[in-house]
């Protein structure tokens, strides 16, 4: 089994913090919220929201 798990979000792609369900505060409270994409903001998460640079 390993340490870290992927995050509880289901629209995040992001390894959750040890202790925790969600890579983030956000994701903890969107954790019920069904959502197309993260806003998480960590890096190569959400990658659709990327505008450029
Ligand atoms: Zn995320
Ligand atoms: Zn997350």
């Amino acid at each position: 089994m390993a340490d870290t798990q992927k995050c509880a979000h289901p629209a995040c792609n992001c390894k959750a913090e040890p202790g925790s369900r969600y890579c983030s505060t956000y994701c903890h409270d969107a954790g019920k919220t069904v959502e197309l994409s993260c806003n998480c903001g960590h890096p190569g998460c959400a990658e659709e929201l990327t505008h450029s640079g």
